[in-house]
């Protein structure tokens, strides 16, 4: 089991949030592989620097939301999108396979006959030997998002920090793809983006990461070597904690 989190320096044990438009190459959707396989090798780096639990989205293949509005009933359209988080990640546990990585997939939505249930000393224990433990889907009930999963496995399995990898650099004032005078923000406490509506994570996990005290750090995992630093310790991209200065 993990000793209580470190409070800045190197993490021990990270909780990275892998978007599901990350896996999808230029449009964002569908699984592309070649930037599997860049992203397989950028996490396997940084897992040899710490603990590391990997949380994948769906968003290139299904969301819950999306789904709903065509007219498919919106608990059975979230589940289709915990399934599809469980297919980016077996497509990922592969690529970290030919990485020479050992890796396993937990997942919080049964499939027993493809993937072993999510149980939080497996997976403590599989993180204690080395492995990536990648943690698909999602919370296992509808209506919430992988956000939410991420902050609720870090806090479950001791993390010292959850690293929201997306395609952007950090949190801005604004879209920077937009709006030119947007800035990019090094640290934010969790009021602040609160009080500033930030787009970071959906309201759930922000509470969630507000009331556990968990640091959450958003980087560009398109970015080489960015997660890499992160999980040595450097600053990177903007973090988010119950105190901006922590
Ligand atoms: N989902 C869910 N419960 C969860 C996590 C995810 O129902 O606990 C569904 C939801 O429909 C969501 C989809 O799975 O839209 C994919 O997850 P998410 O949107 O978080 O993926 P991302 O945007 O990070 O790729």
């Amino acid at each position: 089991m993990q000793e209580p989190r470190t409070q800045g320096g190197a993490p021990k044990r990270i909780v990275v949030k892998l978007s599901g438009e990350a896996l999808g190459g230029a449009s964002g959707r569908g699984l592309d592989a070649s930037v599997l396989a860049r992203t397989a090798a950028e996490v396997a780096a940084a897992a040899a620097k710490c603990q590391l639990a990997l949380v994948i989205g769906a968003g290139n293949l299904i969301r819950g939301a999306t789904l709903a509005a065509t007219g498919i009933d919106r608990a059975t359209a979230h589940h289709m999108g915990m399934l599809a988080t469980i297919i980016n990640a077996l497509a990922f546990r592969d690529a970290l396979g030919r990485l020479g990585t050992p890796a396993e997939v937990f997942s919080s939505h049964a499939v027993a006959t493809v993937v072993e249930g999510y149980s939080v000393r497996r997976a403590d224990a599989l993180l204690d030997s080395g492995a990536v433990v990648l943690l698909a889907g999602g919370t296992g009930n509808p209506f919430f998002t992988t956000d939410t999963a991420a902050c609720l496995r870090a806090v479950e399995l001791n993390a010292d920090l959850v690293v929201k990898a997306t395609k952007v650099d950090g949190v801005y004032s604004a879209d920077p793809l937009v709006d030119p005078n947007a800035v990019r923000f090094d640290a934010l406490s969790y009021m602040e983006v609160i009080e500033k509506r930030l787009q970071v994570m959906d309201l759930t996990a922000v509470a969630l990461g507000q009331e556990h005290d968990l640091p959450v750090l958003v980087c560009d995992i398109a970015a080489p070597g960015a997660l890499t630093k992160v999980a040595a310790g450097a600053k990177v991209g903007t973090r988010i904690a119950s105190d901006a200065a922590k």
